[in-house]
């Protein structure tokens, strides 16, 4: 396959892939959403047959339906991997995947800068089923001295929030088969459009679907990419657990894997942008962004971004605390303010009293976050307008 990612991303998971189950000699030139909790057979040998893996066909919708297929077709071509799933929340994506590797007795090295919700499942959650966890920091810190014998993971996430440092992939995926042990990365902010970790040797990519995947603020979801084996090993999970996504939910996703391409290249631009701009800005102390020339991740970020794009998240700190921040966030009229990210319009979020909230002063500390930080997921608007409202928001200070 020598497509580009954006042609793979309008060339499949659509009905075409499906037609040969029909019978018919035209097809809608869009999947239909299979709104169906089960599928019915003909006799007793058909369903011997599928159930038996001598026939395509689907049997229950909690177990795969076509537009989870559909979706999960997409994926792995986006990334150049063997197979897609498609989930219920990023969150079922990421728990279930590392259920499928550990057991009792294992042990899991993670980088401690995580999604604060994947953060709970490693650091509170596994110790219920016996499985250790070490975070060790995965650009300066010993990642190799953290590995034991009874290492089954290694983990991190491609642009770490909020402060969007960018660790060696290429490293990590080499210490991951010297010791063998797996290393699944989460890319939700990359996406596959920036960096392709499979091909950096990770052996899963894991996504929040709900962020850049889908795109428009409207369906929450997760994916995860990788080896035929392994995701069979996943699959089984996502049946047992009940995480598959929704016939209705996973055509969104696939429509708005279309654009993909062009999203991703936007917010790219505009968020480098705006990082320049704010970089030069008298109300701001520090801005943190791999694509700027300043940033001490930028050289490794570059040799593995190999798009020229670095994403559309970036974290500033202003000169002043949490009522110069309070006083920023109420002073953008379309800049709102969201707890979340990656949708097509610009918004803001403060760490410090959403993702880090209890965090203790200490760990806020540990993790560079402060009560003057905000962090922006840069929109698909016209760069000029962004920023002009940014200028008068900081104005107010
Ligand atoms: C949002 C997010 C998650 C969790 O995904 P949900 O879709 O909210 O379950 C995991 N990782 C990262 C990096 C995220 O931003």
């Amino acid at each position: 396959m020598k497509e580009k990612l954006s042609t793979k991303l309008i060339h499949t998971g659509d009905w075409q892939d499906y037609k040969k189950y029909q019978g018919y000699s035209s097809a809608p030139e869009s999947l239909p959403i299979y709104l169906t909790s089960v599928f019915a057979f003909d006799d007793v040998p058909s369903v011997d047959q599928i159930y038996d893996g001598e026939a395509e066909g689907y049997i229950y919708t909690r177990i795969r339906h076509p537009n989870t297929d559909a979706v999960g077709g997409m994926l792995a071509a986006a990334e150049n991997g063997e197979e897609g799933l498609v989930f219920s929340s990023g969150m079922s994506a990421i728990t279930l995947s590392i259920l499928s590797v550990v057991s009792a007795g294992d042990h899991i090295v993670s980088s401690p800068v995580l999604y604060g919700g994947v953060h709970d499942f490693l650091a509170n959650e596994l110790k219920r089923f016996g499985v250790e966890v070490t975070f060790v920091d995965f650009i300066n810190g010993d990642v190799e001295g953290a590995i034991r014998p009874n290492t089954k993971l290694l983990y991190t996430e491609t642009i770490c929030n909020p402060l969007l440092e960018v660790p060696d992939i290429g490293r990590i995926s080499e210490l991951a088969r010297k010791h063998g042990c797996y290393f699944f990365i989460d890319n939700t902010f990359a996406t596959s459009v920036i960096v392709k970790p499979l091909e950096l040797g990770a052996d899963l990519v894991l996504y929040s679907a709900t962020k850049y995947l889908g795109g428009h603020s409207d369906i929450v979801a997760g994916a995860a990419v990788g080896g035929k084996d392994l995701i069979a090993r996943i699959r089984q999970k996502i049946v047992l657990y009940g995480a598959i996504l929704s016939p209705a939910e996973a055509w969104l996703l696939a429509r708005s894997l279309r654009t993909l391409e062009l999203r991703v290249t936007r917010h790219s631009e505009n968020a480098l942008k705006v990082a320049q701009f704010l970089e030069s800005h008298p109300k701001i102390e520090k801005v943190f962004y791999p694509g700027l020339v300043s940033s001490p991740d930028h050289e490794r970020a570059k040799a593995q971004f190999t798009e020229g794009l670095f994403g559309g998240m970036l974290s500033v700190n202003l000169k002043g605390g949490e009522k110069e921040a309070s006083t920023v966030i109420a002073s953008m009229p379309t800049i709102k303010f969201v707890p979340s990210l990656a949708g097509y319009a610009t918004t803001v979020s403060y760490s410090a009293k959403t993702s880090h909230r209890f965090y203790s002063p200490e760990e806020l500390k540990a993790a560079g976050i402060t009560f003057g930080q905000l962090r922006f997921s840069i929109g698909l608007e016209d760069a000029g307008d962004i920023i002009a409202e940014l200028d008068a928001a900081l104005e107010r200070i």
